[in-house]
């Protein structure tokens, strides 16, 4: 399937639709999914317009991966928490429903459970608040 540009991750690149940005750099950026599954929640996406792993450029996908263990670590810290998953979905099977590459990131510890995939929203402040706190353990 060819890249749609018209997905909600392209448009956060673009700047055409907002975000909760933590990272950025040439190659790469995060920012905190805004239906998140667990306290902490946040998303890694190359820059490049790739739709999933399988597409991606060896090179671009090594930069991305470097973000991921980078922001990976301060959402560790931020949250205080014992355990990180990383997660990454391909194709609508798999439970993919953005079509661009990202890598989500999950606080994990004994007895937190994590909620559904996209499924509620947050409320925005607290999102924000969050967000400071993994911009502040990058700092
Ligand atoms: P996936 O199902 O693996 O494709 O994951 C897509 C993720 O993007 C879900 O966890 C959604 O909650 C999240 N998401 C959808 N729209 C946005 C958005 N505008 N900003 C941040 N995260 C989003």
């Amino acid at each position: 399937m060819a890249y749609n540009t018209d997905n909600i991750f392209a448009k956060i690149l673009r700047g055409e639709a907002p975000a909760f940005k933590v990272y950025e750099d040439d190659y790469s950026l995060a920012f905190m999914d805004v239906m998140p599954q667990v306290e902490g929640h946040t998303l890694v996406i190359p820059k490049d317009p790739t739709e999933n792993l399988h597409d991606a450029d060896p090179i671009i996908l090594g930069h991305t991966m470097a973000t991921v263990q980078r922001v990976s670590a301060a959402v560790k810290q931020a949250f205080d928490s014992p355990g990180i998953m990383i997660a990454q979905l391909n194709g609508v099977p798999a439970g993919q429903t953005v079509f661009h590459l990202h890598f989500h990131i999950l606080p994990r510890a004994d007895g937190l459970d994590i909620g559904m995939h996209a499924r509620n929203m947050a409320d925005f402040a607290v999102l924000e608040t969050h967000a400071q706190r993994v911009r502040e353990a990058l700092a």
